[in-house]
């Protein structure tokens, strides 16, 4: 069993946008008693975090984290994407967003320090965030910063692979010149959903052309059509562009009961992607492979479980899908929401058996497969026409 690193501490509930905002860290707690009701961490020491300091100017403009630092005390107009309704001011924001950069910088420091060949941090993932303002319930780009610490850090060949149902702009963003650094991104298409972009021609720019990767998929795309499309793309790109290491960020809504978005994947179809990440990353990757967290919105019936399954999966202890909710756990929930209808076992019964791309049958998703085959395929040697490549 290779060596794992799970990144957690209680303080990170603190990134809380309050009311009724879908960003709710409740999802992060009922995911730790779940994972621990399960056994799941059992013996495994939880890595505890401190907030990034001089770490976030990696990613982010001086100016722009004076104005997190001020704005709570600032009120509500200060600009930067700050104090709208996606990206609330809170109390203590820029330490609860600096502490949740921490916890992604912990994972990859472990990795690059030999500590681990795997580190996983669920409340990372905060892929929207920007050099100079905050998006999509996103303060600060936890992954942008952890890239760019890794590069100085040993590593020069970075993959990011981001399956959450929202296109990953702000990690596109921070390297779109950079050949160094592979950015994939499967969502849900940009004319239907925020951020709008994530198109299949935006490839990189300059020497960067072929490192940024879109796969835009039509509204209801289930299990089968999502991973039809992730294995057309992703593995031939990874075998050719030799990563010394996977980033990925595991945003779970992509689920059908996602109440801000359009796909229609299950909890069975998330612990397949979390299975395949995990080999491609010990194919392709040198066995290096930083797991975040991202979106994920159905805050009790799916987080806690899609995300128990990462856990399972970085640390190689995955659960069947039939495995029944503990008592515990379940006990627990129904204090927090008496109403709650709650799933009985660790799956949906989805149906993760897919056609291969090239098989002849046309498909849904068959236009993104084209059209980013086409797109970036010939930039890596690929044939974007050969079901092979
Ligand atoms: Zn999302």
């Amino acid at each position: 069993m290779s060596s794992s690193a799970v990144v957690w501490d209680p303080a990170l509930l603190g990134y809380d946008m309050g009311g009724d905002h879908p960003f709710n860290p409740v999802r992060l707690r009922l995911t730790i008693e779940l994972a621990t009701a399960l056994g799941v961490l059992d013996d495994v020491p939880l890595l505890v975090p401190g907030p990034a300091s001089d770490e976030l100017y990696r990613a982010h403009a001086p100016g722009y984290i004076e104005a997190v630092k001020e704005a709570p005390m600032a009120g509500w107009d200060v600009g930067h994407g700050l104090g709208t309704a996606d990206n609330p001011i809170f109390t203590g924001m820029h330490e609860a967003a600096s502490l949740v950069v921490g916890s992604t910088l912990l994972g990859a420091r472990s990795i690059a320090e030999g500590k681990a060949r795997r580190a996983v941090s669920i409340a990372g993932g905060l892929h929207h965030a920007m050099r100079d303002h905050a998006a999509g319930f996103c303060v600060y780009n936890d992954v942008s910063v952890a890239i760019s610490w890794l590069l100085d850090n040993g590593f020069d060949r970075i993959a990011y692979v981001d399956t959450d149902v929202h296109h990953g702009d702000g990690v596109q963003a921070a390297f779109y010149g950079d050949p160094r650094v592979l950015t994939v991104s499967l969502h849900q298409h940009p004319f239907t959903l925020f951020p709008g972009t994530g198109y299949s021609a935006e490839i990189g720019k300059d020497d960067a052309q072929g490192t940024a990767v879109n796969v835009p998929l039509p509204p209801g795309t289930k299990d089968a059509g999502w991973l039809r499309a992730f294995h057309a793309v992703v593995p031939s790109l990874l075998a050719e562009f030799r990563p010394q290491i996977l980033v990925s960020q595991c945003g779970v809504d992509s689920h059908e009961e996602d109440p801000l978005a359009d796909l229609s994947l299950s909890v069975d179809g998330h612990r397949t992607i979390y299975e395949t990440l995990r080999g491609l990353a010990d194919r392709f990757a040198d066995g290096n492979w930083l797991a975040v967290g991202g979106g994920g919105y159905q805050l009790l019936r799916v987080v806690p479980r899609s995300w128990t399954h990462l856990l399972a999966t970085v640390l190689d202890r995955d659960v069947p899908a039939r495995t029944p909710l503990p008592s515990r756990w379940t006990d627990l929930v129904r204090e927090l929401a008496p109403h709650a209808e709650l799933p009985q076992v660790m799956g949906d019964g989805g149906e993760t058996g897919y056609a291969a791309w090239g098989d002849g049958i046309d498909d849904a998703v068959d236009i993104a497969i084209r059209d980013t085959r086409r797109a970036v395929f010939p930039l890596h040697g690929l044939d974007p026409d050969d079901p092979r490549d």
